[in-house]
């Protein structure tokens, strides 16, 4: 039986559907002999391990189905297998690389090339389905199909139903050749679903996982720059405080509040757990210059603790830098009471320096009018909290007059130079004021 027979019988893929799944679909229609055959037919080859997330052969798959469809090995990549996904965080060198490998002769190079084989994230055992997409795409088209998403590591349930992902019986470890394309239709049980709960936080936050993988794999295959998408996150992370100004991570504050974001089972499970013997944790090695790239479901963690989408950190974040401005874009106000600008907008630089005191950034401000510069905490930047660096001449010589009017109180200048009695003796002494207050007598 030669490829020529087979034309006009591959079936066209379903949405989301694995082509795998399309040559299982084939398989049973054709209650093809031997799938051992078919496998040779198809990917000259006994070997399946490949097949379900990145299949190779597509040229040649791409030419088996009927003549009018015009699929082609590209269009079968970007929508019938997991590369997508991938591709989003891989340099674009090396997503064409990959194609050109899934075109062709593909195997075992192919799982090198993804390159996050020593990330230890396991594939889900057992193919998984939502019985609710099942009894969708019965009434709809007469057919059940293995989606790609439903076998997306992390991806536990089926954002569209909100329930629950149930396993087949198809292992994806232990495969015999001689039942290579097992069928959804063959090896699903109709069960009921198990909902999800829309007041359960786990629930939720699984629904956006899914629903992040999701986005992905409905774009084509592109590859980006895996240094845009570090800085990116850097930049995300320095504006939540997790960074020092120079995007120098505070390492234990992020795995903390991390820690007490995503349960430990879950992380567990995903081959992604923080703690770690002596090993840099995967969360901080993420955020490392590094060839090696990770696993998307980490990088999709990450984003969905910046409260970000897929969607949006890749439309509005990645590529797009934005200066750092947690002080916002000014001009700021001069705080000095006695200047002719108080509180205008008059201050238009500022410094950004980092307090290894207190774990943050701070601005420094200076008025260009009076000399007053005072600092703040990015902790403080929406308060009236203030430290005053340097009073200025202006600030001072106000000090000189008052001190030498005998009608003014220090109760008074206290409250019109806006500090305490204390740092205003102790200018008045630096000004070389008479000190104690030499007042004439009246
Ligand atoms: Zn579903
Ligand atoms: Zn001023």
């Amino acid at each position: 039986m030669g490829v020529e027979f087979m034309i006009g019988f591959i079936p066209n893929p379903r949405p989301d559907e694995l082509i795998f799944s399309v040559l299982a679909r084939y398989a049973d229609r054709l209650r093809f002999p031997s799938h051992r055959s078919l496998l040779r037919e198809l990917f000259a080859s006994n070997r399946v391990s490949t097949l379900i997330d990145f299949p190779c052969r597509l040229d040649r798959i791409a030419n088996a189905f009927p003549p009018g469809s015009s699929l082609n090995a590209d269009e079968l990549i970007d929508n019938q297998t997991m590369l997508p996904a991938h591709a989003a965080f891989l340099p674009a060198k090396r997503v064409d690389n990959l194609r050109d490998a899934m075109k062709r002769a593909g195997g075992h190079p192919i799982h090198l090339l993804v390159g996050h084989a020593s990330c230890r994230v396991p594939v889900p055992r057992y193919l998984r389905y939502c019985p609710l997409c099942v009894v969708q795409s019965d009434n709809d088209f007469a057919e059940v199909w293995w989606h790609r998403l439903h076998q997306f590591p992390g991806v536990i349930v089926c954002p569209e139903h909100a329930c629950f992902l149930e396993e087949s019986t198809v292992d994806r470890l232990h495969r015999d050749t001689s039942n290579a394309f097992p069928s959804a239709r063959t090896s699903i049980a109709t069960k009921p679903p198990r909902l999800l709960r829309p007041q359960n936080q786990f629930h939720q936050m699984l629904i956006r996982i899914a629903e992040n993988v999701a986005w992905l794999l409905a774009q084509p295959a592109a590859g980006g720059s895996s240094e845009s998408i570090r800085f990116a996150f850097i930049s995300l992370l320095r504006e939540r405080g997790f960074t020092t100004c120079n995007g120098r991570l505070y390492r234990d504050r992020l795995l903390e509040v991390f820690g007490a974001k995503y349960s430990r089972d879950y992380l567990m499970s995903l081959g992604s757990p923080l703690e770690t013997d002596g090993e840099v944790p995967w969360l901080v090695r993420l955020l490392h210059r590094s060839r090696r790239v990770q696993h998307p479901i980490r990088q999709i963690l990450l984003i969905d603790f910046l409260g970000y989408t897929t969607k949006s950190f890749f439309t509005d974040v990645v590529g797009q830098p934005k200066p750092y401005r947690p002080f916002g874009a000014g001009p700021w106000c001069c705080l000095n009471p006695v200047c002719n600008r108080r509180r205008t907008a008059c201050i238009k630089r500022m410094l950004i320096r980092h307090s290894f005191e207190h774990k943050q950034a701070i601005g420094i401000f200076f008025c260009p009018v009076c000399g007053f510069t005072y600092r703040k905490l990015v902790s403080e930047a929406s308060t009236d909290r203030k430290r005053v660096l340097d009073f200025g001449p202006v600030w001072r010589s106000a000090l000189k007059e008052l001190w030498s009017n005998p009608r003014r109180t220090i109760r008074e200048m206290e409250e019109m130079l806006e500090a305490d009695s204390l740092t205003i003796k102790r200018h008045a002494i630096k000004l070389g004021c008479p000190y104690p207050r030499t007042l004439p007598r009246r």
